[in-house]
């Protein structure tokens, strides 16, 4: 919903506000931003406020490369507020915060990760289809010990959808609950995942730009949330000890863009899934290989694609089969759609709802059709497991760059930056030994 300067202003007095935050996500899916007074709103939304563009070029340890991946001489870019995401901060006093848009001389910036989705919503738009999503987002909750260690939230036999006090001690996800809704998220539920300290917060749909926007906001905040509770919240696909990795899913349809009609719906069809959503699915297993870089962006991440896991290993769909790479849920109507489980809670979400959308886009556009439907165990059926993912961030690399298709709906400039902080990080473990490679070898060899 589109809010004039006139009803943020009025929600600023009434709420007593005073500091508002504007804020955008890096291509390492990170949420930076300024904290400012609210008498700057109007320069927020009509200027926009400098920023230095090597804060996009940023990697996981503040290197700034000095080989200048994005920009000679470091300028600034201008970040516009985008008025639809103004929101009151409910756990951060007289504080509100608004997202924005990234522009250098006056035209959007092409590496922006909000920008590319922005992008491929309009490429959807132009053949009149309106993405529709939702996330799933497991993370894992740790207590903050004295000694500075971390131990499971829930250090107790708490799996898959356990209720009780155990669970939330500290009432922390009651308030990352209530703060979303008051937010004015599409809260749809929250619930305790398969091991101890992981959980699973669950959106309803919305449009692909509000999902993702909710998604880069509900990691930036639940760490806050955290921090105020003495907690530690990780989204790495697979932390340290854990038994389980930890996964986005991401649920999409397409609503004709006049209509509001579900499109992924056709009760003519055996199965009440349209030619679309076939073709779309047929898109997402052609491209799997190079979007997984997007969906899949640190070392780490290929440590969750483990069988019997619930994340794939196999390119491959079903119908609610959570053994492959696309499940299409069992509802139909207005509820049709499918289930991306490739992603990790680790994506930067508008690079991997981008690269979705594109990978789907092709499939659209050109008709593929999707490989024949899964019906067995796919970790096991070795007969169906023709194509798998690739195993190491480097791999998925050159899957990307080998990706004509995807290159291009990507674009030269976002690619090149993005395999290059990539490409570094990939360089930089090659370099470092594990405490697994020393337990394991030192002794004996
Ligand atoms: N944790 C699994 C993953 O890494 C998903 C489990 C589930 O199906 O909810 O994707
Ligand atoms: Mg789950
Ligand atoms: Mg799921």
């Amino acid at each position: 919903e589109q809010l004039t300067i006139a009803d943020m202003k009025k929600m600023i007095e009434e709420n007593g506000i005073e500091m508002i935050r504007l804020e955008y996500t890096d291509i390492l899916g990170i949420n930076r931003g300024k904290l400012m007074p609210v008498s700057m709103l109007e320069e927020i939304i009509h200027e926009g406020i400098a920023f230095c563009i090597a804060s996009l070029q940023m990697s996981y340890d503040n290197d700034i490369v000095p080989s200048r991946f994005i920009s000679e001489t470091c300028e600034d870019m201008k970040i516009i507020g985008d008025p639809s995401t103004f929101t009151l901060l409910p756990h951060c006093e007289q504080t509100a915060m608004i997202l924005g848009d990234l522009y250098f001389g006056g035209a959007p910036v092409e590496q922006s990760p909000r920008g590319f989705l922005k992008k491929m919503v309009e490429a959807y738009h132009a053949i009149g289809l309106d993405p529709i999503a939702a996330s799933e987002l497991e993370f894992y909750v740790y207590n903050k010990t004295t000694d500075g260690s971390i131990v499971p939230y829930t250090n107790q036999p708490a799996t898959c959808y356990t209720v009780n006090k155990r669970i939330d001690p500290k009432r922390f996800l009651y308030q990352m609950t209530n703060t979303f809704s008051k937010m004015g998220f599409n809260v749809l539920y929250m619930n305790h995942e398969y091991y101890p300290g992981q959980f699973e917060y669950n959106w309803r749909h919305a449009n692909a730009v509000r999902a993702a926007d909710e998604n880069a906001l509900f990691k930036s905040m639940s760490k806050d949330i955290a921090e105020l509770n003495d907690l530690m919240v990780t989204f790495m696909a697979k932390p340290k000890e854990a038994p389980g990795g930890s996964g986005c899913h991401f649920h999409v349809s397409f609503n004709d863009l006049e209509t509001g009609e579900n499109v992924c719906y056709d009760p003519e069809k055996p199965d009440g899934i349209s030619d679309t959503l076939k073709h779309f699915i047929g898109g997402l297993c052609k491209h799997a290989l190079g979007i997984t870089p997007f969906l899949s962006p640190t070392i780490n991440c290929y440590k969750r694609y483990q069988p019997d896991s619930f994340a794939p290993i196999f390119i491959g769909w079903g119908y609610d089969n959570r053994t492959t790479y696309i499940r299409v849920p069992n509802e139909r109507g207005k509820a049709t759609r499918m289930e991306i489980r490739a992603a990790s809670a680790a994506s930067n979400p508008y690079l991997a709802m981008a690269s979705i959308l594109a990978a789907g886009l092709d499939g659209i556009m050109n008709k593929i059709e999707p490989p024949e439907v899964v019906t067995t165990d796919l970790y096991r059926d070795i007969s169906r497991q023709t194509q798998a993912l690739p195993t190491t961030l480097s791999s998925s690399l050159d899957a990307l760059e080998a990706d004509d298709i995807l290159l291009d709906s990507v674009g030269k400039e976002l690619t090149d930056l993005f395999v290059k902080l990539k490409r570094k990080e990939a360089t930089e473990y090659k370099k470092f030994v594990t405490d697994w490679e020393w337990m394991t070898y030192s002794y004996h060899v």
